[in-house]
């Protein structure tokens, strides 16, 4: 393409040269005629030369023929005298070469053309070299100066608006370009392949797919590696393309150091014996140290006018050219690292080297940026993990022992520790109460009570702010102590992290520590970490609460607090398997306070109330363990006696009707008594299933009312007397 624009040149110039001086020679009246030959000539000739090209490419072809023909034939104009027409003329041609956003290379023979095509005909005029045509008829020479420079500053003009005009788009060719070598160079191009074989491996250790989709410091540190590695890479990769492009003696990567003050050197590409790999150099200090305040870059020709050897070299080498530009972080405008190239050449890097150099700052920029993001994204996405499998795993808790259980796996798996301690409140002591030590326990111990209100306490202090807090370096803390005021440093943890726990309601009800003996473990984002992990507890322990409510709500009479009929019915299921299963005895007895309505009408309904409140509480305190009892309804109660035949139950129900007959109910001045009616019915003799055994159980209470109330009446003995009569009282 470019030797057919170049190619362009010689028939335009014969054109303008044979063609311009020529036409004054032919009548006046042949002028436009001949000038539209011209025209279509060299107009064909430009559509023949570039068919090759795009129709944008054509058309500006030919709006540069249409140039030449106004510029012919303001020419010939000139030469009469009509000046004015002559300007406009080229005025219009070059807007619309500038409409056409021709090549630029156009411009430059434009401005040839017209140079030559000014001088032939100012020349002719004044010497008259063509034969026929007359000498000199200029009349000024300012009138001269105007008429060749006219043009010429016309397409300068249009020069700079092409160029304004096309600079929008190498915009978009850069970006394009930035993005190639993102991608990764080709295998047998890397400087070190190597490298990224144990690169290779190692990320599959450390991948979490493969080990375990758990957030832990060690997973988190081999990514910190990872990202190092990666960066170390990316530098490799960028330095070894700029040892080839500059023909560099060495090429030179380096990253800022983690604080920030220093620059090491991560990649080298040297024809140098004597580099030093080990080379860290301060900020502001030497050639290299001083780039990091040079925002447009270091570039010299002539090293010798700088005084001081270069780090990187053990040996001093004979280095005169050197190019240095920084990387930077786009987004933070910090500084990321450093690009050198040097070389033993006077002058050797150019201003066209420095944009390329740029280039490469740009591409290592973008790359090192995004292995950290990488990074970060990488971490945060660990730590969203975890808390998700965190709060689901609370959020499948619904006992508060679940929940703490849950919660103590959760810290020991998230955080390094040596320890972990729940520490509860006391309420009978109103003290702190070391409940769990999970780890080494040092020469702490479960059971050992501190004061929380001494403000000297570090758990106290989390007990009454209800605040989580981190203490760093707690071993030299002198304001605060663990349990003990006396405890020696030397038993003291290095760092701790201690969170309440606690559900929606106010009081803490214990607090949780992290105690770690190596000093730098625990630090804001910790703390964070334990903040987040510890919202979703209080909320697990809420919905704990609640749920714990809301069992007993459905399982426990609320007058009474002993189990209510719906239970009692759950737990006859239960227990008349687990006999049947097992071929053992049940008993079930069932009770019903005599002449309660009367009791009730004589002394008001809230003793009645009472009555029942001590019934159920008596009935408590007679059975055994394993033993059940339950408000049936009303003023009814049933109890289960586990493994009891009839000669066990007999004992059991004669206790419970005594224990009952010897309440005293405290009204006003009075002592009250009451007694209960007492039926049983035992499976697997008088009834195998639930309902038999109730309905027997009943028909036994009901003989116990009959025969006079205030006993116990058996199955065995009732079945077989007519319904209504009572066996003789006991
Ligand atoms: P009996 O010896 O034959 O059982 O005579 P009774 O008066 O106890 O007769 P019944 O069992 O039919 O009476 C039930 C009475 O229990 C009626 C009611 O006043 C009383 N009652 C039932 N539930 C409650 C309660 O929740 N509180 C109080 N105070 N009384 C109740
Ligand atoms: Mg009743
Ligand atoms: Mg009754």
């Amino acid at each position: 393409m470019a030797i057919l624009n170049a190619l362009q040149i010689v028939p335009a110039l014969l054109l303008v040269l044979v063609g311009a001086p020529m036409l004054p020679v032919l009548p006046a009246e042949h002028y436009e005629a001949t000038l539209m030959g011209v025209l279509v000539a060299e107009a064909l000739l430009l559509l023949f030369l570039t068919r090759a090209a795009d129709t944008q490419y054509r058309i500006a072809s030919f709006a540069q023929a249409v140039w030449l023909f106004a510029f012919a034939w303001a020419s010939i104009h000139m030469l009469g005298g009509i000046q004015f027409r002559m300007n406009l003329t080229i005025a219009f041609a070059t807007a619309a070469l500038i409409g056409t956003q021709a090549h630029p290379v156009h411009s430059v023979y434009i401005i040839l053309l017209t140079i030559a095509g000014a001088i032939s005909v100012v020349t002719n005029r004044l010497y008259g070299f063509l034969p026929g045509t007359p000498p000199s008829t200029i009349q000024n020479i300012p009138e001269f100066v105007f008429s060749v420079f006219f043009p010429v500053v016309s397409v300068t003009l249009f020069q700079i608006v092409l160029l304004g005009f096309k600079r929008g788009k190498p915009v978009v060719r850069q970006a394009q370009a930035a993005e190639v070598p993102v991608q990764a160079p080709p295998s047998n191009d890397r400087p070190t392949p190597k490298e990224s074989v144990i690169m290779t491996a190692e990320h599959e250790i450390a991948d979490p797919n493969q080990t375990s989709q758990h957030f832990n410091r060690v997973y988190l540190a081999n990514q910190g590696d990872q990202a190092l590695k990666d960066m170390k890479d990316i530098l490799n990769t960028v330095v070894y393309f700029m040892s080839r492009n500059f023909k560099a003696y060495t090429s030179l990567g380096f990253l800022v150091s983690e604080l920030g003050d220093k620059l090491t050197l991560n990649a080298v590409v040297t024809k140098s014996r004597n580099l030093n790999y080990e080379c860290v150099i301060e900020f502001g200090k030497g050639v290299i140290g001083s780039a990091v305040n040079k925002p447009a870059g270091f570039i010299t020709g002539n090293l010798r006018s700088y005084t001081g050897d270069l780090e990187y070299y053990s040996q001093p080498e004979n280095i005169n050219s050197m190019m240095i530009m920084r990387v930077m972080d786009n987004q933070s405008k910090r500084i990321q690292g450093l690009l050198v190239v040097d070389s033993e050449n006077m002058r050797a890097f150019t201003d066209e080297h420095k944009e390329l150099m740029y280039r490469f700052t740009q591409i290592a920029s973008a790359m090192i940026t995004s292995a950290k993001l990488t990074y970060q994204m990488n971490k945060v996405a660990i730590q969203a993990d975890l808390q998700y499998e965190i709060a689901k795993k609370l959020s499948e808790s619904l006992k508060v022992e679940e929940v703490i259980d849950v919660l103590t796996q959760s810290l020991m798996r998230t955080f390094e520790h040596d320890r972990l301690i729940i520490v509860a409140y006391n309420s009978a002591t109103a003290k702190g109460a070391v409940w769990r030590i999970i780890g080494d326990p040092g020469n702490i111990t479960e059971g050992m009570e501190f004061d929380i209100h001494d403000n000297r306490s570090l758990y106290g202090s989390v007990f009454r702010n209800r605040r989580s807090v981190v203490s760093q370096g707690f071993r030299v803390e002198q304001r605060f102590v663990r349990f003990d005021r006396e405890e020696p440093a030397e038993m003291k943890p290095q760092d701790i992290l201690i969170a309440p726990i606690h559900d929606d309601r106010q009081a803490v009800w214990a607090v949780v520590g992290l105690e770690s003996n190596r000093g730098g473990v625990y630090s804001q984002s910790e703390l964070q970490l334990l903040k987040t992990i510890m919202a979703n507890v209080t909320t697990a322990l809420t919905k704990a609460r609640m749920y714990t409510e809301m069992e007993k709500l459905a399982t426990i009479d609320g007058l009474t607090q002993i189990a209510n009929h719906r239970k009692f019915q759950d737990i006859m299921t239960m227990e008349l398997e687990r006999s049947q299963r097992y071929n053992t005895p049940m008993t079930l007895l069932l009770m019903d306070i005599d002449h309660f309505k009367k009791f009730n009408d004589t002394y008001g309904h809230p003793v009645g109330d009472l009555v029942l409140q001590m019934v159920a509480k008596a009935l408590q305190g007679s059975i055994r363990n394993t033993d059940y009892c339950a408000r049936y309804g009303g003023e009814e109660f049933v109890v289960v006696l586990i493994q009891a035949d009839e000669a066990q139950s007999r004992i059991l129900a004669e206790r419970i009707r005594k224990a009952v007959e010897s309440l005293q109910i405290q009204n006003d001045d009075k002592i009250l008594r009451v007694t209960v009616s007492i039926g049983s019915a035992t499976f697997p003799f008088d009834g195998s299933t639930k309902q038999e055994l109730i309905d027997n159980s009943d028909k036994s209470m009901y003989a116990s009312k009959q025969g006079g109330r205030n006993r116990v009446s058996f199955f065995s003995e009732v079945k077989h007397t007519p319904a209504g009569i009572a066996p003789a009282p006991h």
